[in-house]
């Protein structure tokens, strides 16, 4: 890539396409992957990465919301889409683009089963979703007789699939609940296909599943922080590739005499004579608050340049005063050095939230190596 002579995220293609054929290598041939792109595609580009992930074999996508889903069906992906978290008021929509809705609840069964036989549909697919622990969404073993009797009325819906999600599969010291959240889950769905008489999908492993859980891997995995680059574990870290790298620019170089005040509310006072550089992105980009009074940093020409005082909406000053540099040069917010996940982790924070934190506000760029 040129050096970047604005703010822009970029999104690197064969870094996604590196990543998907790691974590394919990890499960069975036989097993789907369905590629999670909830969130613009965890802040990157949902569509440029759902196109990508189809060219490369995609079984299945998951969204959060129909309208996410509306954006790749716009975008011209025809592959399957769950909507993992569907509520009434999407069903139009997710029927009228052909979506798949999780249904997690006897409210929600009942209501989609009388909003597909009321448009006279016949074994539209549908998934669900079991809550084995994570207390969320989904049904208990209580609702089993419930699913099976209301299937059993109706001809308009199918299960396709039923999934589970887990509560904390990167944490090895939560490994005997995880154990019993999938034991918990192979019973209800077994109760259920007893039931019904056919056999959906099964499938609960999320990114770290599928590298910590390989026998749970079922019909299908979900995996969507480990084709962005993330793996909740040093050790598959250098397996994976960052997808996503947000460059700025240095907008304003001030040289500043001790005991000068920096940016909103005193948020910074120099100690010593110094340099600080102004760039162009802020809290309304996506950088939180919390990074300022030196608990973030960017990386100017290999170097750490911590932001001094409060992050404003549309810039960040940082300190230069030991690095060699002039306005116009390229800053690099994440990506390789620091990772998001390194950046996330000085404000407490892990990397699914700094990158879907990224404003749509700045532009994203799609390459391939
Ligand atoms: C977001 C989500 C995932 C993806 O999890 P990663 O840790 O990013 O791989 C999988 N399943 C469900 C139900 C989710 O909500």
């Amino acid at each position: 890539m040129p050096k970047a002579t604005e703010t822009l995220l970029e999104i690197d293609l064969t870094a996604l396409g590196d990543n998907y054929r790691y974590l394919t290598s990890k499960i069975a041939p036989k097993t789907k992957m369905l590629a999670v792109v909830k969130a613009y595609g965890y802040g990157s580009d949902s569509v440029a990465v759902a196109k990508e992930l189809v060219a490369l074999g995609i079984d299945y996508f998951a969204v959060a919301y129909a309208w996410e889903g509306e954006v790749l069906r716009d975008g011209a992906i025809e592959t399957p889409i769950l909507v993992l978290h569907p509520l009434p008021a999407n069903f139009d929509l997710i029927v009228r683009r052909c979506m798949e809705p999780s249904i997690y609840s006897r409210k929600m069964l009942t209501d989609f089963i009388a909003f597909a036989e009321k448009q006279q549909q016949k074994e539209y697919p549908i998934h669900l979703k079991f809550n084995t622990g994570l207390n969320r969404l989904g049904f208990g073993k209580e609702d089993l007789e419930f699913i099976v009797e209301k299937l059993s009325e109706t001809a308009s819906v199918k299960v396709r699939s039923m999934f589970s999600h887990l509560a904390a599969t990167e944490d090895k010291e939560q490994r005997t609940f995880t154990l019993r959240q999938i034991e918990a889950f192979r019973n209800h769905s077994e109760a259920v296909i007893q039931g019904i008489g056919y056999r959906p999908l099964l499938h609960t492993l999320n990114t770290s599943g599928i590298l910590n859980y390989p026998e749970a891997q079922f019909d299908m995995v979900r995996s969507g922080i480990g084709l962005y680059g993330f793996g909740n574990d040093p050790k598959e870290r250098t397996h994976l590739t960052p997808v996503a790298t947000l460059k700025t620019v240095i907008s304003q170089i001030h040289e500043l005499p001790e005991g000068a005040n920096v940016g909103y509310n005193m948020g910074h006072t120099t100690s010593k004579a110094g340099r600080t550089a102004t760039l162009p992105i802020g809290h309304a980009d996506g950088i939180s608050r919390a990074y300022g009074k030196g608990k973030g940093w960017v990386n100017i020409h290999g170097k750490k340049a911590p932001i001094v005082g409060n992050v404003c909406m549309d810039m960040i000053m940082v300190d230069v005063t030991n690095i060699e540099c002039k306005e116009g040069d390229e800053v690099i917010v994440f990506g390789n050095n620091p990772t998001a996940e390194e950046l996330a982790a000085a404000i407490g924070s892990i990397p699914y939230e700094l990158l879907t934190a990224i404003s749509q506000r700045i532009k994203r760029v799609v390459y391939r190596k």
